[in-house]
Parts: structure tokens; sequence; C-alpha cells
């Protein structure tokens, strides 16, 4: 705990005064310019990840970076997702799975997530990626059969995604994009799935090198990570 309260003392002491502009000018609202779901998992840092500041990403993370399809589970997803989408009009989706998922694990080897009932209703939403795996690509083995687990279940919250009315509308007006990634926790690298192509590369082969021309997510290049 000592770890954080410093932590804070050092954004209070040393952040907050280099930032104090931009910081203070969010007490008047936020216009985030994407929605990112993401995992729990602590190493996934969607801020690092994209090099955004407070009021640049509104964030979802839950387990799995799971998206209840609209009528089933209420909760806080759907709720989140509606008001970044209706509200507060983000023009960009981000859902991002990664790498060695304890979710995806828990999904390939259900049978070790039994003492965790509430993660075992949890994964009920993931049973479409252990099916289709399980049928489709019954060979896969170890690492292989894990990263097609994250790659497929991005592709299934994508699609649980678009059953959400806000979103469904907004998609049909064109004013929000869906982008499906991937984070590989060993290397940094973002994966972000080819819609052509049908397959995930990686994210500046899709959308070019971020230098001199403008990215789809955040605004690189404006701050340089003062939140580190
Ligand atoms: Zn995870």
């Amino acid at each position: 705990m000592q770890k954080l309260i410093e932590g804070v003392t050092r954004f209070q002491s040393q952040v907050w005064p280099q930032q104090r502009a931009y910081l203070e000018s969010l007490a008047g609202g936020q216009k985030p310019e994407a929605l990112f779901i993401g995992c729990s998992d602590s190493r996934v840092s969607p801020e690092i990840m994209t090099q955004t500041l407070p009021g640049q990403l509104f964030v979802v993370r839950n387990a799995g970076n799971l998206v209840p399809p609209y009528g089933g589970a209420r909760g806080g997803v759907g709720a989140s997702i509606e008001y970044a989408v209706a509200a507060l009009q983000v023009p960009h989706i981000i859902i991002c799975g990664h790498s060695d998922c304890g979710v995806m694990k828990a999904t390939l080897a259900p049978e070790h997530a039994t003492t965790m009932p509430a993660m075992v209703d949890w994964l009920q939403m993931t049973e479409a990626t252990r099916r289709t795996l399980a049928e489709n690509f019954p060979d896969l083995q170890g690492q292989e059969r894990l990263d097609t687990a994250v790659e497929h279940n991005v592709l299934m919250q994508v699609q649980n995604l678009q059953t959400h009315p806000a979103v469904a509308s907004a998609l049909l007006a064109g004013r929000v994009q869906i982008h499906a990634w991937t984070y590989r926790v060993e290397s940094g690298s973002v994966l972000a799935f080819d819609t052509q192509d049908r397959q995930f590369v990686p994210l500046q082969d899709l959308w070019g090198s971020t230098a001199g021309r403008p990215s789809q997510v955040g605004r690189s290049g404006i701050f340089k990570n003062p939140l580190k």
C-alpha cells in the first residue's frame, strides 16, 4: 500500500503541477476519443498502451474484456457502453484482449475454475469461444491455442457490442467505428483485426505509422507519457 500512497503523493506534487492547465480543464467535462474495453489484468494498461491522458479514454475493464449481449445480464458494462456512445458520442470503440489472459485459460480449461462460482457464471459468455476452438481448431495446442482463443474472444465481443441499441444506431449512422485489438504482454505490441484479410496484424501495418499522419485513436505526440 505504501507504494500506492507514494504514487498519489508524487502525482499531486510532480505530475499535476506539470500538467495543471490540461488537468484542470477536465473539470469542465469530458470528451473522450474512444471507449476502450479491456481486461482487468494488471499488466494491461489502456492509458500507457495508447499514451493517453485522463479525459481521452473512456475505459471499461472486466475479467476477459467481455461485453454481455444486450438484454442478457444487466449491469455496468451495458450502461457504460450506452453512456459512452449515446451521451459522450465517442467516435471509436476498442475491444482489446491480451496474451496470457487468465479468463481465456479458464475458458479452455473450465475445470480449474470450479471453486470460483462467479467466474463459472461469467465464463458462460465465453462458451462460444470454447466451443469454436474445440470444434474448429481441435489440433491447436499450447500458446497457439490460447492466442487463437484470445483473438476469437475479441471478435465475439465485437458481435455482442453490436446488439446494444446505442451502438447499432451509431454504427448505422456512421458515427462510431469498432476496433478489435490484442495486446502482447511480452512485447508491448498491439495487433489489430484486419477486416479485409480476416486476421490480426500489427496495428501500425493497418493504420500506418503515427509519425507524420493522424492516428485513428488518441492524440499521440501531444503529451509525452506524463503519468509514467
Ligand atoms: Zn485477461
